[in-house]
């Protein structure tokens, strides 16, 4: 039984020490121990004692390695990227709070003794058990684990989550998939379960979504900040200096910006170069966490220029009632368009700097425009300046928010047990009256309640099927209806019931390896059913497929649970 830890000492010991980055990690569990632990009492009392199963979990830092050559820790104090360690920091403590017995690594030398393999060159099987439940870690974590486990690693990957950026789509992590229909990156071809797969944002269904948190304000700092917000004072989103180079546009943007506000910056620099930024910046140099969040709390306004991409900043500005205002992407940038994306193992189209923030959170705390278009610019600086917002933090970035997702992930997602095998269904009426809601009907509804009480995380009360439009993702099909893609549940709608349920006359019915499959080609009347599972995949879409797509409700601020699913 997991019992819920409040106590971070022994968190902090196992940080460990020497390196920039860990440095950095260790001050953010100590500034958010509070919050996590009052996050822990309140879902404490959500659960009344349910029963949680205490797990051994490893957690290895693959990018933190020496071996992986390290780039990231030697940035640290320098502007480098901080947004994977703010998350690697948040999940080791989420697993600490939540009560389980975690180990974690950050060299190869502490994973082969975790692992009981003994150091040394070439691969070594792993003979006994694995000495973990969960092993946590990234894409170079992945890769040294192959190399120094061998084909041991294929037979305890059901235990692996991949702390996973951007995302990985199903068809980019099918190897052969990937190869023959090029598919395939530098990534991705690992043949995990999609759901394996963890992300910083929800932006990929077909993945788990991981996420981190931001700092909660208590009523006595929102009241502060109200009182103390400063209506012409911007702060400018980007530590490097890179990302301010300016260029003519930009320049030009700063300098209309300039006419009504104070620009401030966080840029680093070295003492004896001035910041590469305009004169008219009041740029504060690179701020440890704390002291950007009270820049934060006084600021107006939190400009992004288009760079970095998808990171925790802005959520961090708008609850600290910021308004972040954005670039719009025309076209959206993917790994198809665009250089940082290229290689990446997605197609997912990037529509602005920051879609979670203009998707999800959207006005008035999200403005998200095209900055070629000076006049709209002009005119949301105006809007900006006229409008009070209120701080504000979706849920499921709160501490108590990523314990809840988080303990649902270890207490429900089980990649090791084979699957029950689905019961065959024979009727389209009741797969017509459970996931369509029609008129009850006794017989079917007795039917049908057989198939709803088959095991399966999520629910399948929670499913609703639906078809896409030609050219339309399951990902958009389902958030068109307000709901979420669920690829958890393709296995219970592979079957050509599914199809007639939805009113499709199959001329045809073929099964195949294709990600976009099951689905209904129009032009042929064929019905294409998927044959390996690892392809059941939310993302991708075709001009002449209808797909099928299984949807899902969700709670409120949390899109990776769904009602039922606590
Ligand atoms: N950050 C910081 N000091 C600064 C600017 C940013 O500590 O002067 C932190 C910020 O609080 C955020 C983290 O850097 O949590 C990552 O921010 P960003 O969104 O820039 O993403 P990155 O590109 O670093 O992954």
């Amino acid at each position: 039984q997991a019992v819920f830890q409040s106590d971070i000492g022994a968190l902090l010991e196992q940080v460990g020490t020497g390196k920039e980055s860990l440095s950095f990690m260790k001050r953010r569990i100590r500034r958010l121990a509070a919050q996590w632990v009052s996050a822990a009492r309140r879902l404490d009392e959500k659960l009344r004692n349910r029963w949680r199963d205490k797990k051994k979990i490893l957690v290895h830092i693959g990018f933190l390695t020496e071996e992986s050559g390290d780039v990231f820790s030697p940035k640290v104090l320098k502007g480098g990227p901080l947004g994977e360690m703010v998350q690697w920091a948040d999940i080791v403590t989420a697993l600490h709070v939540l009560g389980h017995n975690v180990k974690i690594s950050v060299s190869l030398k502490e994973l082969h003794g975790f692992l009981g393999v003994p150091p040394g060159r070439g691969s070594c099987p792993l003979t006994g058990a694995l000495p973990f439940d969960l092993i946590y870690t990234d894409y170079h974590g992945l890769q040294q684990m192959k190399q120094h486990m061998g084909l041991s690693l294929r037979k305890h990957k059901c235990h692996i989550r991949v702390i996973d950026t951007f995302g990985t789509e199903p068809a980019y992590n099918h190897e052969e998939y990937a190869t023959l229909h090029g598919y395939r990156t530098n990534w991705g071809y690992w043949n995990l379960h999609g759901q394996q797969y963890m992300t910083m944002f929800p932006h990929t269904p077909d993945n788990s979504f991981m996420g981190f948190v931001a700092e909660e304000l208590n009523e006595t700092e929102r009241l502060y900040i109200q009182r103390n917000k400063v209506n012409n004072m911007a702060v400018v989103y980007g530590k490097d200096a890179s990302m301010w180079k300016v260029s003519k546009d930009k320049e030009k943007f700063l300098a209309v910006l300039n006419r009504y506000m104070e620009i401030h910056g966080t840029v680093y620099y070295e003492t004896q170069r001035p910041p590469e930024v305009p004169a008219f910046v009041k740029n504060h140099g690179l701020l440890p966490q704390q002291e950007l969040q009270q820049l934060l709390r006084k600021a107006k306004v939190f400009i992004g220029f288009g760079f970095p991409y998808e990171g925790p900043a802005p959520l961090e500005a708008i609850a600290n009632g910021c308004i972040f205002l954005q670039p719009k992407f025309k076209p959206a940038r993917s790994s198809l368009n665009n250089e940082f994306f290229r290689g990446k193992p997605t197609s997912r189209k990037v529509s602005s700097q920051h879609p979670y923030a203009e998707q999800y959170i959207g006005k008035p705390h999200v403005i998200t425009i095209d900055f070629n278009n000076s006049a709209e610019f002009d005119a949301a600086i105006h809007d900006i300046m006229k409008i009070n917002v209120e701080p504000f933090l979706p849920y499921e970035y709160t501490c108590e928010g990523m314990l809840e997702r988080l303990h649902a992930y270890i207490q429900n997602q089980d990649f090791c047990s084979p699957e029950v095998p689905f019961p065959p269904v024979n009727s389209s009426e009741a797969l017509l009256e459970r996931f369509f809601i029609r008129e009850p009907n006794s017989r079917i509804l007795s039917w049908a309640s057989s198939i709803i009480s088959f095991p399966s995380w999520p629910p399948l009360t929670a499913l609703r099927l639906l078809t896409s439009l030609q050219g339309q993702s399951c990902v958009e099909a389902c958030q068109s209806k307000g709901l979420t893609c669920e690829p958890a549940f393709y296995r219970f709608i592979n079957i050509k019931e599914a199809f007639k349920a939805l009113g499709f006359q199959c001329e045809v019915v073929e099964s195949e390896m294709n990600h976009l499959f099951p689905a209904f080609s129009t032009e042929h009347g064929e019905c294409s059913l998927q044959v390996d599972p690892l392809l059941f995949s939310c993302a991708g879409s075709s001009a002449k497929h209808q797909r099928l797509c299984p949807c899902r409700d969700h709670r409120d601020g949390q899109v990776a649970l769904c009602k039922e699913c606590l």
